[in-house]
């Protein structure tokens, strides 16, 4: 998602890395770059015009003057407005404060996600607001779509109110309605029929189930992969019927981002949900800062290598890197490479900074563990003697008894370590020159 307009910006980045300011040339050369990422996503062409002129100003302003990093202070300001552009205060939320039954009528084109979407909404729902939820499809013209919805309502473990393909839709939301009060309910979520286009008959027929039910939620899904499309279609639907809020599916397809970045500012109506797999639990209430950060994924790992530059003794890993193409790299070099590490402010410190897909990755593995293992490892190397560390094969079992007991760990504990310097010794040997200066630097070269 969004890798194109990634690329772009990371590159603007690194452009500017080194230059002390802003100045009116690099900035309008950065803005160049932006506004040609943001076309490249399929975002609309007005809403990158006020993105851009909103971004001048605040670049060439004080934030990013008085910043350490001119990058970093733009990846700062492009975020923010990212997230403004998204942001409508109620982005994410839904209103369900209504007299029981809540009704959330679901509108959009075929295949957009409606029914899916209904299931997922159900889903969520009764799993994190513990609501009492009946589902029903007016959708009279698609044979399958009724067993559809009556299957993804099962499955997420909400009511399911039957409606047969003779039924007029109007009929059907009625006794809905009518039933979903009676057994107390507290939401009722209303699918609607789809069609490959905007058709008039369509437009009609949800117009009359609107007025109808008069619901506190008129949702429209709508596919993110149609880019523009996408919201040029929900612009004609909240031309004839008021939308409360747009439900963005396939997010986790390819997806050039432009819909999600223009929707709100197109039609004036706030991204409440994005649809971020097929399964039933793959909806989020929509997080504008969050989908900002996404789509700036690569303005964090540039944080982190700026970071690391800073961190890093590039001439101390070229040294670094001598000593093992002559055979010397040892424990005290090993024991070195562990405190860079920690110096950069721990495992957990950068894996905030990467981007999302990976420190979801590595949100899996505790990194609070992993930092207790890395001061562990240079603990056990601090009991070593300097003679020890330069000469591991001393390291018989009475010294490693010794070393064990100084660090207060078991003897395995001590084995662990050594085997470890002794893979990235091996590991070492193998590499030649720069690429292993580079290496002992982490992204310092
Ligand atoms: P409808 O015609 O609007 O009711 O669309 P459906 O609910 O039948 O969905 C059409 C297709 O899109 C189905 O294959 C869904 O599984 C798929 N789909 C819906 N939402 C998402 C999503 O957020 N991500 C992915 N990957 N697929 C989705």
């Amino acid at each position: 998602m969004f890798q194109n307009l990634t690329d772009r910006l990371s590159r603007v980045v690194k452009t500017m890395r080194g230059q002390a300011r802003l100045t009116e040339e690099n900035t309008a050369e950065m803005l160049r770059e932006v506004r040609l990422a943001l076309l490249e996503a399929d975002v609309a062409l007005p809403v990158v015009k006020e993105l851009i002129t909103k971004i001048k100003e605040k670049a060439l302003g004080e934030e990013v003057i008085g910043s350490l990093s001119p990058g970093q202070a733009l990846v700062g300001v492009v975020q923010k407005e990212l997230t403004a552009i998204m942001g409508d205060p109620t982005a994410g939320k839904l209103n369900l404060a209504a007299q029981p039954p809540a009704i959330i009528l679901m509108a959009g084109l075929q295949g957009a996600g409606k029914t899916t979407s209904v299931g997922k909404l159900a889903k969520w729902l009764k799993d994190t607001q513990k609501k009492k939820v009946l589902t029903v499809s007016c959708d009279v013209y698609r044979p399958a779509a009724i067993a559809q919805l009556q299957m993804v309502s099962e499955q997420a473990g909400a009511d399911f109110f039957p409606s047969t393909e003779s039924q007029k839709p109007s009929e059907i939301a009625r006794d809905a309605l009518d039933w979903a009060r009676r057994h107390y309910h507290d939401v009722l979520i209303v699918d609607t029929a789809g069609r490959l286009g905007i058709d008039e008959a369509m437009m009609q027929e949800i117009q009359s189930l609107h007025q109808l039910l008069n619901p506190v939620e008129t949702l429209f899904v709508v596919d993110a992969m149609l880019g523009q499309d996408a919201v040029n279609t929900a612009k004609a639907f909240n031309d004839t019927l008021p939308l409360t809020g747009v439900v963005l599916t396939k997010l986790d397809g390819d997806a050039r981002g432009g819909a999600a970045l223009s929707v709100q500012q197109i039609t004036g109506v706030p991204i409440k949900f994005a649809g971020v797999a097929e399964k039933l639990d793959g909806l989020e209430p929509f997080d504008a800062e969050r989908m900002a950060s996404r789509i700036l994924g690569m303005g964090d790992i540039l944080a982190l290598v700026e970071q690391a530059q800073k961190n890093v003794d590039i001439e101390q890993a070229q040294k670094l890197a001598d000593k093992v193409k002559k055979g010397g790299f040892d424990l005290n070099d090993f024991r070195m490479q562990i405190s860079q590490m920690r110096q950069m402010g721990g495992l957990g410190n950068l894996i905030d900074k990467l981007p999302a897909q990976f420190a979801q990755a590595a949100a899996k593995q505790d990194m609070s563990v992993a930092d207790k293992q890395v001061r562990r490892t240079q603990g056990i190397i601090d009991s070593m003697t300097p003679q020890e560390r330069m000469k591991p094969e001393l390291l018989k079992a009475s010294r490693k008894r010794r070393i064990a007991a100084g660090a207060g760990v078991q003897v395995q504990e001590v084995n662990r370590v050594l085997a470890q310097f002794e893979q990235m010794q091996t590991m070492m040997k193998q590499f030649k020159g720069g690429k292993m200066a580079r290496m002992l630097g982490g992204m310092a070269a």
